[in-house]
């Protein structure tokens, strides 16, 4: 985009030039509070005074790892009580991959068309778009990719599987929410073959969908789940999640069967604890869900008018406007760029338009981001119908 970043601050980010930005995209999904909270300001300053890194995670006890690690667990089922914090989301994914082989002693993975995990090359190897991995083979060996939300496709899950990883909804894929019954029907079909389930919340957790995290919405729980984006309330911060009892198998045979140096790093967390606070006590799940629905309703009314929108789709502030026409999509983003919102792609569909603006926006600056977005379409259509 090119813009050049003075300062950013609550639903706005602002350019050296002077100009001010409505983001909605939030650092793709990261911005979950909006940007630059205080608190999570005044909670960094403190912990740098404190102290930086002081050892390899989990050689020490590190009070802010500690405190976030037993806040998480609090909000979270007990079958998830067992965290390893990480640098990133693509990190959070190659260790539940990891724990899934050497808890099961399978090597089988399955994972989905146009889902996406992160860049490193266990998640690239489970990244459903063939085109991103093509030029780094030969990645992980044994995987398999089922259509999304295809139920008759699970029986080729079988005995060889370790895990099947899924997003509750697909993000780069264009913003792909599947039935209920689909991820119902995938944990029973895991559960028949000994598989494991590992749900990538990196981009659906803490409050984007309108619940804490997304897997409520489909009434199941996984058995790993993946953290990162808005985990760290801004700062550098991922985890995988998972039962003592799943955990405890990356402690013995070798003892330290993942290492990571800055994991965990106790200046993100105490900013991600900060965050966290904020978010549940400010309920930003429900707000995500209250403007995310009344945002979508506005969409489904533009839809109308415009028909160049194909689709309209969505979950709480997770949310996509697909074009079906890659340079309409293209011109829409530019022009409302241009008008001073912020909006953004997906990475595996660039006919859709993804619209993630921080929990926190509030009904002035949802109207703002209306009326720019109003105007692209005036823009691209020169007469809307209806
Ligand atoms: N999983 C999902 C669902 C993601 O959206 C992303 C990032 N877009 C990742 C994993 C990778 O996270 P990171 O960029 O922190 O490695």
């Amino acid at each position: 985009m090119g813009l050049e970043i003075d300062h950013a601050h609550g639903s706005y980010v602002y350019t050296k030039t002077g100009r001010r930005y409505l983001d909605f995209l939030a650092g793709i999904a990261v911005a979950n509070i909006g940007h630059t909270d205080q608190r999570v300001v005044d909670a960094i300053r403190r912990q740098a005074e404190q102290y930086l890194h002081v050892m390899v995670y989990g050689e020490y006890i590190q009070t802010p790892q500690v405190k976030l690690a037993e806040k998480l667990a609090s909000v979270l089922p007990k079958s998830l009580s067992c965290l390893y914090f990480t640098n990133s989301g693509t990190e959070g994914v190659e260790g539940a991959l990891k724990l899934s082989k050497k808890f099961t002693g399978r090597s089988g993975l399955i994972g989905f068309h146009e889902g996406y995990h992160g860049d490193t090359q266990g998640s690239l190897s489970v990244t459903g778009r063939e085109v991103y991995r093509r030029p780094f083979h030969p990645l992980l060996p044994n995987v398999t990719f089922l259509p999304f939300n295809d139920t008759a496709s699970l029986s080729r899950i079988d005995l060889s599987v370790a895990a099947v990883i899924a997003e509750p909804i697909q993000g780069e894929g264009g913003i792909i929410i599947p039935d209920k019954g689909f991820f119902k029907a995938l944990l029973t079909r895991c559960r028949e073959v000994g598989a494991l389930l590992i749900f990538d919340e990196v981009q659906t957790g803490l409050g984007r969908t309108g619940r804490l995290f997304a897997f409520e919405h489909f009434e199941i729980i996984p058995d790993i789940l993946v953290l990162a984006k808005a985990l760290g309330g801004g700062m550098p911060l991922g985890a995988f999640v998972a039962s003592p009892h799943l955990m405890r198998c990356l402690s013995v045979d070798p003892p330290l069967s993942h290492v990571t140096t800055f994991g965990g790093h106790p200046v993100s967390c105490a900013a991600g604890l900060a965050s966290l606070e904020i978010i549940l006590n400010d309920d930003l799940p429900r707000k995500s869900r209250e403007m995310g629905s009344a945002m979508l309703d506005r969409f489904g009314e533009l839809a109308q008018s415009y028909p160049i929108i194909s689709d309209v789709r969505g979950m709480g502030m997770m949310m996509g406007l697909d074009f079906s026409d890659p340079d309409k999509a293209h011109q829409f983003v530019q022009s409302a760029l241009e008008a001073g919102l912020i909006l953004g792609h997906t990475l595996h569909s660039n006919t859709v338009v993804r619209i993630a603006p921080p929990l926190t926006l509030s009904h002035s600056e949802m109207e703002e981001g209306m009326k720019i977005i109003e105007g692209a379409l005036n823009l691209l259509c020169a007469s809307p119908v209806g």
